[in-house]
């Protein structure tokens, strides 16, 4: 039975509709996998009393021919969603003990669409950081290994619970968020697809907040096509987010037609970072290779400000998230440390509350917004962020998708890049750009470094153009036929 973990989500629908095994089945070997892989510190909650019953139901429906777009397909929810009545933290001590009295919209659809839930994935905390090393539920273990070294390396952050997740077998799919690239580099460094849709797709409501401007949900996937399927019931308006767009939500996979030959795919000059490894260079010359053997028309662009993409989200990202962060004071939920006075009271529960990396954001974002200061640091970072997302409106002038590599390193142990946060803050230097501008983008995995980890490569399209995205998403993973798979699928053992 242990092969049902090795499904993708059209492989297992198709199945299901066809009574090769039941959405129970498929549960109960996802349930058995998350129990052999609990050494990888993926899951912080598992909920499989109420994913057995979902099957069960699920059964029922798929049998009077009723099955939603999702039915039976068990997910991995980042602990970013707020679950009614199941923990929800986003892996924060100061949220200890909070279950929401609601549902987030994105996991509401998706249980509208049929699908279940397995458990809650750790993360970085607050959804601050790439290594998944900030969570106060300990570090996550990325599934690979560099060949020949058994040291545990990184998924990625911040969705890098998520992101193991699905590499390691514990479920087909799973949400990530991605405020400056939570999605996209987990997903490179785990070896599966990430995808970020554009900026208001899918709505924020009962998300617990990190840049309000930035934040975006998204699906952890095995392939192109099932990011597409889950986008699919993720995405949509809704009320109770005012930046959520009115707009229908496309038939997503339907654009996998696997023609890219009227498309135009830009290589920005400005990604070639100094230092990058050689072997990421030469898989980024060999995507464009792919894509002209495909047909498309590959050519040069600029994206002149990139440079300034980095310093530009990590002054505008701590900024909101001071003021986001503001509302944990020990009174409402999680924490609390008492005090003499409500001001001690506060300053205790946030002093225990919150761990390192969310307080350097608290005290960087609470210095960029304060008087004297604001003008020249926050202000000037507003402006250059429209000038990045502008850059880019020039590029899709003449180009349908710009390709990158998703980040400039592959996984890293942990320990590595701990002590300096700015060597940390490099893993987004090719993901915050399209963050900042709002735009959809993928990391699909596309070849292996020479001691054998992952990498991936990053496509970025137009505002909601997630067809024409997917569509050259697909082309891409079709060339590079990536079938690895990690070597560590938990405790349960080796493939
Ligand atoms: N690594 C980036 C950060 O630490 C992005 C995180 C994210 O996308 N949530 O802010």
């Amino acid at each position: 039975m242990s092969d049902l973990t090795r499904l993708t989500i059209a492989t297992a629908r198709a199945g299901l509709a066809a009574r090769d095994y039941s959405a129970r089945e498929l549960v109960d070997a996802h349930i058995a996998a998350i129990e052999g892989g609990r050494d990888l510190n993926a899951f912080v909650a598992e909920t499989f009393d109420q994913a057995r019953a979902g099957a069960d139901a699920a059964d029922r429906r798929i049998a009077a021919g009723d099955g939603r777009l999702l039915e039976g397909i068990p997910l991995a929810i980042k602990d970013l969603f707020c679950t009614r009545g199941v923990r929800s933290q986003a892996c924060s001590r100061i949220l200890d003990g909070f279950e929401p009295p609601y549902e987030s919209t994105v996991t509401a659809n998706l249980w509208a669409a049929g699908a279940l839930m397995l458990g809650k994935t750790n993360m970085d905390e607050f959804a601050m950081g790439s290594a998944n090393v900030t969570s106060a539920d300990g570090p996550v273990i990325n599934p690979w290994r560099r060949e020949g070294d058994d040291k545990s390396l990184v998924p990625g952050g911040s969705s890098g619970g998520s992101a193991a997740a699905v590499a390691a077998g514990l479920a087909l799919g799973a949400t990530g968020t991605d405020t400056g690239g939570s999605i996209r580099q987990p997903g490179a460094f785990c070896g599966i697809v990430g995808m970020k849709p554009t900026y208001g797709r899918c709505s924020r409501w009962g998300m617990i907040a990190f840049a309000s401007s930035l934040d975006q949900a998204g699906p952890l996937t095995r392939t192109v096509e099932d990011a597409a399927l889950m986008l699919q019931a993720m995405a949509g308006h809704d009320p109770r987010d005012s930046t959520s767009i009115d707009r229908p939500v496309p038939d997503y996979a339907a654009s996998l037609t696997g023609d890219v030959r009227d498309l135009t795919i830009g290589v920005p000059a400005e990604y070639r970072m100094e230092g990058m490894p050689a072997e990421i260079e030469a898989l980024w010359e060999e995507g464009v290779r792919w894509f002209r053997d495909a047909g498309a028309t590959v050519i040069d662009i600029s994206l002149p400000l990139t440079k300034y993409a980095l310093p530009t989200y990590y002054i505008v990202a701590p900024a909101e998230a001071s003021s986001n962060l503001a509302r944990y004071d020990g009174v409402r939920y999680g924490l609390r440390v008492e005090g003499d006075d409500p001001t001690e009271m506060y300053a205790r529960t946030r002093a225990a509350g919150f761990g390192r990396e969310v307080k350097r954001r608290i005290l960087i974002g609470t210095y960029v917004l304060s008087a004297g200061y604001y003008d020249a640091y926050y202000l000037k970072a507003q402006k250059v962020r429209t000038l990045i997302a502008r850059d880019f409106e020039t590029a899709f002038e003449s180009v349908d998708a710009v390709l990158t590599p998703t980040a400039p390193f592959a996984a890293f142990a942990i320990g590595e890049k701990m002590d300096d946060p700015i060597a940390m803050y490099l893993n987004d230097v090719f993901t915050v750009p399209a963050s900042l501008a709002g735009l959809p983008a993928i990391s699909v995995p596309a070849g292996l470094t020479g001691d054998g980890l992952p990498l991936g490569l990053h496509l970025i399209a137009r505002p909601f153009d997630e067809p024409t995205l997917f569509r050259a998403a697909g082309v891409l993973e079709g060339a590079a036929g990536f079938s690895h798979r990690p070597p560590v699928h938990g405790a349960g053992g080796a493939v």
